[in-house]
């Protein structure tokens, strides 16, 4: 078993909690000199840098939330003189306008350490070919990755996301072995390659995916596996906190171990506020304890998680995160449920004659409609008598978010793919 910083990756939860404290109260102290934003939430909450002396004092200090770095955009929150920033970076802006991160020499290198901890995790050596199908540009997934992965000493293939037949071709050409991508993207891979008769199995040498961005299921996991014939990691980040490789899944791929060297990790209940213990679910908040030019105090990620309990039998020390259940923002209200666009996709993909992409639309007064693309094998060219397979799918459905949508089947194909992020929601409701 190799591991990229075993001392690091395997150290005693004593020791990981010495250094967490030792850490957390050099940031604290450092954005209280540094940043005026951080100056007054400190003020607010009545806490001064040397109240904290335990880890448990984290509590006593304020949260950040996404609003706050839209508020202080572009510089409000840099910790670092500005003529020593090495690079910007903006996050991809799923939800709103994009938030300026800003990244040190050391945040830079440290980034790329990390994220080549996740790599060597997962097997990867410097005898890996990796493409890397992210965005390349303001979006942390690309470089991040890259870095890593040349710190390793892969052949990195800078592909950047789209163009499926270069793709194809440079995977064929290059004997790549590990791909990074994005869920959706990987899936409209396999339908290209099926459609071009390539078989991965015999035509590649592709062995592994890291796959994240997104939220999605472990259903789609399988799906990607299958298709492709290779092992699927799970792969989490955000732009906020270096971007990816700040928890990935282990060979063992049993949840993502979170680098608690450098991250403070706390679930809570997302409308309290109320710390949550380990084991149940909540919203993942972030303490960043390394980062140098913008590190963030108690950030809200808004992504919905649980903290696996237990070690795990890689013998990293490090907790693991469960797969995110979605964004507490991706919830969708209809007709007064609760719904997460992750129940729908978990119906959709454990059914075999269904395809690999879905979109779910809201209309007028929370009509829900689901189009759904049907698998390639097997499909005749005809949708108009698949009704048993369409009723088999709203009673799913049905069972599953507890209110019944149409369901609309469409040919392989035929629903538009995203490059970066995948929409699969559509609310044109007037409200
Ligand atoms: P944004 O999407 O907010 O513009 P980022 O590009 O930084 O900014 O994306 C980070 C977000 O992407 C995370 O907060 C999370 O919601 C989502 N994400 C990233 N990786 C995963 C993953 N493996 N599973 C689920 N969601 C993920
Ligand atoms: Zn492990």
């Amino acid at each position: 078993m190799t591991y990229w910083d075993q001392k690091t990756e395997t150290i005693e939860r004593a020791a990981l909690e010495a250094l967490q404290l030792k850490r957390l109260q050099a940031i604290v102290r450092r954005v209280a000199r540094k940043v005026p934003f951080y100056q007054r939430k400190l003020a607010d909450c009545g806490v001064q840098p040397r109240d904290i002396r335990s880890l448990a004092d984290l509590r006593r200090l304020p949260f950040t939330t996404n609003t706050d770095l839209r508020d202080t955009y572009p510089t409000g929150l840099l910790a670092i003189p500005s003529e020593d920033v090495l690079r910007l970076h903006t996050s991809s802006g799923t939800t709103g306008k994009p938030k300026a991160l800003f990244f040190s020499r050391r945040d830079v290198d440290n980034a790329a350490e990390l994220m080549a901890r996740c790599l060597v995790m997962t097997g990867v050596t410097h005898r890996d070919v990796l493409q890397n199908m992210m965005t390349y540009g303001l979006f942390t997934g690309a470089l991040v990755m890259h870095y890593g992965a040349e710190k390793v000493g892969c052949l990195v293939i800078p592909a950047g996301p789209g163009n499926s037949e270069k793709q194809l071709l440079l995977m064929q050409d290059f004997r790549t072995t590990v791909i990074h991508v994005t869920p959706s993207y990987a899936l409209y891979l396999a339908d290209f390659m099926e459609k071009k008769g390539v078989d991965p199995r015999r035509d590649l040498a592709l062995r592994k995916a890291f796959v994240g961005a997104e939220s999605y299921t472990e259903e789609t996991r399988r799906k990607i596996e299958q298709a492709l014939g290779i092992d699927v990691y799970n792969s989490y980040g955000l732009s906020e906190m270096n971007g990816p490789g700040i928890a990935f899944e282990c060979e063992h791929k049993c949840g993502m171990h979170i680098w608690e060297d450098n991250f403070l990790i706390e679930i809570i209940d997302p409308r309290t506020g109320e710390p949550l213990p380990d084991g149940q679910t909540g919203e993942l908040v972030l303490t960043a304890l390394c980062r140098e030019a913008m590190p963030l105090l108690r950030y809200r990620t808004r992504d919905i998680t649980s903290i696996i309990p237990g070690p795990c039998s890689c013998g990293r020390t490090h907790r693991r995160l469960h797969r995110m259940t979605g964004r507490s923002d991706d919830m969708l209200i209809v007709r007064g449920v609760n719904i997460y666009p992750q129940q729908i996709e978990r119906v959709l993909m454990s059914l075999p004659s269904v395809g690999r992409n879905y979109q779910i639309v809201l209309e007028g007064l929370d009509e829900m409609t689901i189009n759904v693309e049907l698998a390639e094998a097997g499909f005749d060219g005809h949708v108009e008598h698949l009704t048993r397979l369409q009723s088999e799918i709203v009673d799913r459905l049905r069972a599953e978010i507890l209110t019944k949508p149409k369901v609309h089947l469409v040919p392989p194909g035929t629903l538009p793919v995203s490059e970066g992020k995948a929409k699969r929601v559509i609310d044109n409701r007037s409200l």
